[in-house]
């Protein structure tokens, strides 16, 4: 570790005109040397090619490479190859992981009517790759239990917690039965989560066509959206409970390590669940009695859509073979010339669950292309200052294994080293999107103002700002006029960002475009180089944008002298967060006083039709008031620190500051918002401020703990964990007090 002693920094106010896109006057948070740093970036920038993206991507999607597969082991090979050739440090870390695997796969409709569903895809001779059968994996929930089951079918509409709650208004109880549920409105796994809370012993998901089929647009071969035989695959492991490994939680997959047995695995499924195509969900939805299902319920096939339970009857037969496998992350360094003991990681996962043309590859093709550049720099005497790591993760689909495995094996390592995470997936065209850590706001802005939108050469962050005008909603116009930058969302999880930012602490980011280019091909077979090609990003124009993106912010995070973490930006997310929580209170307080009165009153039950389909709802709790004064304390407090902080790092001179001292506390800010007892019921997430939800899944939690407990109307924990959280908040705001106090 070297000491740099550096008298005086013009940094933060450093400016400078750039020719190269003649719009923009840049800002780059950070650097004494601006004009270097840019001209780095330039050649980044000219060095990518769509062209070599594109066969990257064509070798990396030519055959089904799922964890575990032969072919997802010749990539692996392709992937370190690659990386050896451009000088870096490449190693391959196994792990050794359960991933079940379908033995068979049987539902058949025993009555009223038969019907065998057939489980298939259809070959398209417009897709040579669909036509691949040897190592494709048929379609399946991974981490679905074994399961043989009989019973009355009741369709739920989405499965999560409110069409419960109508079910039980029509007075329909799925215990004993198996649940029908469309995909959409939450991660699946929350599906047969929430079918077994409620008594069902086995569960059925279907794409609806209203939601990513014909309703939408043209099907495939067509159009990109779902034809009638495609299948979403995909992972209902119990991930916000802990994702990676299903037996060995907390722990790295390795000799050694200390397993589960499979029946104690708690993130594995209670029931059996399959995913269908709505070819096959349509007579089994046909052969439902019983109440028309309410308006909003309703989808797009030309049936009338009934709740049951009954009269169908359904057999439902899963069978796994549960194996144990190697899966293989690439790990490819590129050393930092100043500070070698400080890592910029930049990820995507490499396995598909199919081809994965667009999931994971178009991601991943603009990480190599990256690290190309990266590479092409140093061997020309300009390595980057810090220590860049390239990882390809494994066996992200299943349960973002890869990631979580190696983030638990390297965890006193990453704590202290680990600068920044960034992430890409699935990429297409269209807007950009970026869900982070709140502390480099203002730096990813920045970047977003230095790239320029392929189609409509204006900067990434004119044309999302210009998107936000035209589409969004009044808070986010408002926003726009009143705030510097662009608010970044918070993460919750779906990607390999999850160990990192939420078990970790480690500053992170999620990067894709989007928009332009919905569809329907998402883990199914069909999620090919052809449908990527046609549909989703034709040319790889926006994956050679993304590669710019990423790259400059990779290669920035890297240089800077000062690292460009910033408070305020954090302050005033969290206080959005804490003024909607107040209101959430307030709703759900005057939810329950109405919903009260009018059962008092009988409303209800003078309301009702002749056929009385429809019950009162249940009586709700009281919503008493809760204490948020020490949220707000600890929030004022941290507002100030950051202010003075942000001020202090913005004024230009550092004086005699040690900037490796500076740096690390910058960047290990983000570990003094997490705690290690971890949030109520999973201390696995230990982040305080960003969780996925316990019963959305992917969706985003912000202060989970305070909200999740209104959420969950638990209204006498809730302000224990006010203070819990204020708790957090007024430690943070100390270590920023003391990160101030190192400038003079
Ligand atoms: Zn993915």
């Amino acid at each position: 570790m070297q000491k740099l002693k550096n008298a005086v920094f013009a940094l933060a106010l450093a400016t400078v005109a750039t020719a190269a896109n003649g719009a923009a006057v840049e800002h780059l948070t950070g650097f004494v040397d601006v004009d270097r740093q840019l001209a780095l970036e330039a050649s980044l920038t000219k060095s990518l090619s769509a062209t070599e993206l594109a066969a990257w991507s064509k070798h990396l999607s030519a055959h089904a490479h799922h964890a575990g597969s032969p072919y997802g082991k010749e990539n692996v090979q392709f992937i370190a190859e690659l990386f050896r050739s451009w000088g870096y440090n490449v190693e391959i870390e196994a792990f050794d992981i359960l991933l079940p695997v379908p033995k068979e796969r049987e539902l058949i409709l025993e009555g009223p009517s038969g019907y065998r569903a057939t489980l298939i895809e259809d070959i398209l001779e417009e897709d040579a790759s669909s036509a691949e059968r040897a190592e494709v994996l048929p379609p399946y929930n991974a981490f679905s239990k074994d399961g043989d089951v009989r019973g009355e079918l009741v369709f739920v509409n989405y499965g999560i917690p409110e069409d419960y709650e109508m079910l039980e208004r029509y007075g329909i109880d799925v215990t004993g039965k198996i649940v029908i549920a469309k995909y959409g409105k939450s991660w699946r796994g929350i599906k047969p989560k929430l079918a077994a809370e409620h008594g069902a012993i086995g569960a059925i998901i279907y794409s609806d066509p209203a939601d990513d089929g014909y309703a939408r647009g043209d099907v495939y071969p067509t159009g990109p959206f779902k034809n009638s035989s495609g299948v979403q695959r995909g992972s209902v492991m119990d991930m916000p409970l802990y994702p990676g490994d299903v037996l060995t939680p907390g722990e790295p997959a390795i000799k050694g390590t200390r397993r589960l047995e499979i029946a104690a695995a708690p993130t594995i499924t209670k029931i059996p669940v399959l995913p269908i195509s709505y070819r096959d969900a349509e007579p089994l939805l046909r052969a439902l009695g019983g109440e028309v299902v309410p308006l909003p319920w309703r989808g797009a096939l030309p049936i009338t859509y009934h709740i049951g339970p009954g009269p169908a009857r359904v057999k439902l037969k899963l069978v796994f073979d549960w194996q144990r496998i190697t899966i293989e992350n690439v790990i490819a360094r590129l050393e930092g010339a100043t500070y070698p003991d400080e890592w910029v990681i930049r990820g995507n996962h490499h396995d598909g669950w199919n081809h994965g043309a667009s999931d994971p590859i178009s991601g991943l093709v603009a990480l190599l292309g990256e690290a190309k550049a990266l590479a092409t720099l140093a061997a020309e005497g300009k390595p980057p200052a810090r220590t860049v790591i390239y990882a390809a993760w494994d066996a992200e689909e299943p349960g973002l294994i890869g990631s979580t495995e190696w983030v638990e094996k390297h965890r006193l390592e990453l704590n202290s080293k680990a600068v920044t995470y960034l992430n890409t997936d699935g990429n297409g065209r269209g807007f950009v999107s970026i869900g982070g850590s709140h502390t480099l706001e203002g730096f990813f802005n920045e970047v977003l103002a230095s790239v320029i939108d392929p189609q409509t050469k204006v900067s990434l962050a004119a044309r999302r700002r210009a998107m936000l005008s035209v589409t969004g909603d009044e808070k986010q116009r408002e926003e726009l006029e009143s705030r510097k930058d662009l608010r970044i969302a918070p993460l919750g999880s779906g990607s390999d960002y999850t160990p990192f930012l939420q078990h970790l602490g480690i500053a992170s980011a999620n990067f894709g475009f989007g928009g332009e280019s919905a569809h329907g091909s998402y883990h199914t077979l069909y999620d090919t180089f052809e449908h990527y090609t046609r549909f989703r990003d034709p040319g790889f124009v926006y994956a050679v944008t993304l590669a710019e993106l990423l790259g400059r912010t990779t290669l920035r995070l890297a240089n800077a002298q000062v690292l460009p973490f910033r408070f305020t930006g954090l302050a005033d997310s969290l206080k959005l967060y804490l003024t909607e929580l107040e209101a959430l209170a307030e709703k759900k307080r005057e939810e329950a006083k109405r919903n009260n009165k009018l059962l008092e009153n009988n409303a209800y039950g003078l309301a009702l039709d002749a056929k009385k389909t429809l019950g009162a709802p249940k009586a709700l709790p009281k919503v008493p008031f809760f204490n948020f004064a020490p949220l707000q304390n600890a929030l004022a407090h941290v507002e100030d620190s950051a202010t003075a902080l942000d001020k202090a790092l913005d004024a230009g001179d550092l004086g005699n500051v040690d900037l490796v001292v500076l740096n690390r506390r910058l960047y290990q800010s983000e570990r003094a918002l997490t705690s290690t007892a971890g949030l109520p019921g999973r201390n696995w997430y230990r982040h305080q401020i960003y969780a996925p939800g316990f019963y959305t899944g992917y969706g985003v939690k912000t202060l989970p703990r305070v909200r999740e407990a209104i959420e969950a109307k638990l209204y006498d924990e809730v302000d224990h964990q006010i203070a819990v959280t204020a708790k957090v908040l007024a430690a943070f705001a100390v270590y920023l007090e003391e990160t101030r106090a190192l400038i003079p």
